[in-house]
């Protein structure tokens, strides 16, 4: 299973070094390099019986042509599908490369919806796969992702090469019948019926889930061995200070703090996560475990995805902190005199350094870094942030406080994070506007959003905290891509940004997106803050916590192309000052919105949209994948309790005999990946 996966029949260098660079590098890779769906084709119906609904046919097709529909940035490619019965129409809408899909004279299967639309029925936006690349006697054909030139029909090929390979699939698991792990692999690359191959990804799932579990487990005995700087509650000062502040802490930032007092007096390092949705107040919480910490003399380290970001932190909490004669510092990227700031953190005088990645690197040393902060948490990387809590001195381990605007749903913090402890903001600050969300189909932009857009351009500035220059309130727009592509029908940031600039002359537009250089986009990012730009066109580099409480509206075209989470994010990026804020998902084509777009247009709670999330990708689709940092599941569906609790009750009884670790090498190793990604620390 370890031999690199040229090693198999018929995959040579060059196969190898495209597979490579997609990560599959052995033998093992390669076995789990899963279909991601399987198309049924047991019984195509002749043309002759079609009734409307899900069809599957068998058929040739010509007369294939495109043409761009009235409405702009609809690109309509239409064909005839012929059988021995009959003939009916086939629509595609934005995929003009099936113009160069098809070979006339071979068969294909296509399966899509038969429906009525302009006037007369037409299967519409079928997939499509050639006859004869379809198990004969089972009708089913499974599809793999494309990696780069090779295509789902390629790693057909290279996989059918390798059957007998399947054979020699040692078993990884205890507790399971010996043989399942090689037989559910086979089974899911060659199922003769649907349901054969949900049994095979059942198993595989479960076993996915195991060693996730068990990473989790021993990451945390891990985190229990090591020692930290115990950190007294100082009740009376820390009274003093909540006094201070200009407003009343939330409940749930009450209980969150009081947790996190709880864990710094212990000696094995604190190990929390802060959940909570965008404007709940996360920094506040944090500020207090800072000032606890400085209070016992430690140094406190507060780490931001972005320059924006930290500049923003560092603002606050050096004017929070002013009367209680904290010194807070500011390092990044353009830090100008960084060695005279690094020697006074060395030396400890200063007490608080919120940074970004520049925080990282090896010369920047602490006197005594008690507690790790860190922004946005899911933005780091492992190594990133094991890099931090190594700046600790030796053999002591600073506390960690993790935060996240994300709200992981309960079943993924039970396999991601073991028993991970979780403090949770489930309350808005009192007097947050509501966000009115509005779906929108591109073609009703210009009669229903450019009012609205004039409408919030004439605003008086949100009173709360709006920068100088503002002359109305001001709008995010969220564009997919940065330039326009042949690939893409999406506007990109560039045309939008001219198209904006037409419509709106009077309007100061601008523009940011990723591939512009840090200062620049920090130069872009101060402009909007000030009130210097009016829109701000962007890609989703917006995305991460800025606070521009004058921003009311924000626009995101092409919505159905991102995830639930990532939109309910975009969307945080308003609402945070005193005026009533809005959002318009804008789609494109034909399609009705979405369960996904439904249901943020219906709810603003990012713990119920997560929990949404979860079901979406869950049960209906068997192989729900999940992102988190640099987690894919490639099969288990995170919403499946049942196989969650079996997974966990079995690793339970695997850690109480210690000789399993030695027994089981394969897992063990396997599961050193996910160590990385379900540690926090
Ligand atoms: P997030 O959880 O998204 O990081 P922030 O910490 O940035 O939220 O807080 C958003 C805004 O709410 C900030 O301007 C902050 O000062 C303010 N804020 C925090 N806690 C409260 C509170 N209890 N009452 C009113 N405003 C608060
Ligand atoms: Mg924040």
């Amino acid at each position: 299973m370890d031999l690199g996966v040229e090693k198999l029949k018929g995959i040579g260098p060059k196969t190898a070094e495209i597979l490579k660079k997609y990560g599959i590098r052995t033998v093992r890779d390669f076995f789990y390099n899963l279909p991601r769906d399987y198309e049924n084709y047991e019984k195509p119906v002749s043309i002759a019986e079609i009734k409307p609904g899900k069809i599957v046919i068998r058929g040739k097709i010509d007369s294939l042509s495109t043409r761009r529909a009235k409405r702009r940035n609809l690109l309509i490619t239409e064909g005839v599908i012929r059988d021995k019965t009959g003939a009916i129409k086939v629509v595609w809408f934005n995929q003009s490369y099936r113009l160069r899909q098809f070979e006339p004279e071979k068969e294909y299967f296509f399966t899509g919806n038969f429906e009525f639309k302009n006037g007369r029925y037409s299967l519409i936006s079928p997939s499509a796969i050639l006859a004869s690349d379809v198990d004969p006697i089972s009708g089913i054909s499974p599809i793999y992702v494309a990696h780069g030139k090779l295509k789902s029909s390629d790693f057909k090929r290279l996989i059918n090469n390798s059957r007998a390979k399947f054979a020699e699939i040692p078993d990884l698991l205890p507790m399971v019948r010996p043989g399942t792990r090689k037989d559910a692999l086979f089974f899911a690359h060659f199922p003769n019926t649907l349901k054969t191959a949900e049994k095979a990804r059942e198993y595989l799932a479960y076993e996915e889930l195991f060693e996730l579990i068990l990473a989790a487990k021993l990451n945390r005995q891990e985190n229990n061995k090591l020692k930290a700087t115990k950190i007294p509650f100082d009740v009376k000062k820390i009274k003093n200070f909540v006094a201070s502040l200009p407003f009343k802490l939330t409940n749930a930032q009450r209980l969150a703090s009081w947790e996190i007092f709880q864990d710094m007096q212990k000696e094995t390092p604190m190990n929390r996560l802060l959940q909570g949705d965008v404007g709940s107040g996360k920094t506040m919480v944090a500020a207090m475990a800072a000032y606890e910490a400085i209070l016992a003399g430690a140094q406190v380290a507060f780490l931001a995805p972005t320059a924006i970001l930290a500049n923003q932190h560092y603002e606050n909490l050096r004017e929070l902190f002013e009367p209680f004669k904290i010194t807070v510092a500011l390092l990044t990227g353009a830090t100008k005199d960084k060695k005279s700031l690094k020697t006074n953190i060395k030396n400890g005088k200063i007490n608080l350094v919120v940074g970004t990645h520049a925080l990282l690197t090896d010369d920047t040393e602490f006197l005594g870094l008690d507690l790790v902060i860190i922004d946005e948490q899911h933005r780091f990387g492992v190594e990133q942030r094991q890099k931090l809590m190594l700046k600790s001195p030796a053999d002591l381990a600073p506390h960690l406080l993790a935060m996240t605007a994300t709200p992981i749903p309960r079943s993924l913090q039970l396999t991601l994070f073991g028993d991970l402890d979780v403090s949770i903001l489930n309350e808005l600050p009192q007097g947050r506007q509501s966000i009115q969300t509005t779906i929108l189909k591109e073609t009703e932009t210009k009669e229903k959003l450019y009012p609205k857009i004039q409408e919030i351009l004439s605003r008086l500035p949100d009173t709360k905290k709006h920068g100088k220059n503002a002359r109305g309130q001001q709008i995010y727009w969220i564009c997919k891509a940065i330039e326009d592509s042949e690939i893409s029908e999406a506007t990109s940031v560039k045309t939008r940004t001219r198209k904006l600039r037409e419509i709106f002359p009077k309007c100061r537009v601008e523009f940011l997106h990723g591939k512009m250089k840090p200062t620049e986009k920090d130069a872009i990012m101060e402009q909007f803050a000030d009130g210097k730009i009016d829109i701000l066109v962007s890609t989703t580099v917006v995305e991460v916590g800025v606070d521009v409480p004058n921003a009311t509206l924000i626009v995101i075209e092409n919505a159905e192309s991102y995830g639930l989470a990532q939109l309910h994010q975009l969307r945080g990026r308003v609402g945070r000052g005193a005026s009533p804020a809005f959002c318009y998902f804008v789609t494109s084509g034909e399609l009705t919105p979405s369960r996904r777009l439904r249901e943020l247009e219906k709810s603003t709670d990012g713990f119920y949209l997560a929990e949404v999330d979860l079901k979406l990708r869950g049960p209906g689709e068997i192989y729900g994948s999940l992102q988190h940092g640099a987690l894919d599941l490639r099969i288990a569906s995170l919403s499946d309790t049942k196989l969650i609790h079996k997974a966990q009750i079995d690793v339970m009884k695997f850690l109480q005999d210690p000789k399993n670790m030695l027994k089981y090498s394969e897992l063990m190793q396997g599961i050193t990946k996910y160590q990385q990604i379900t540690t926090l620390n």
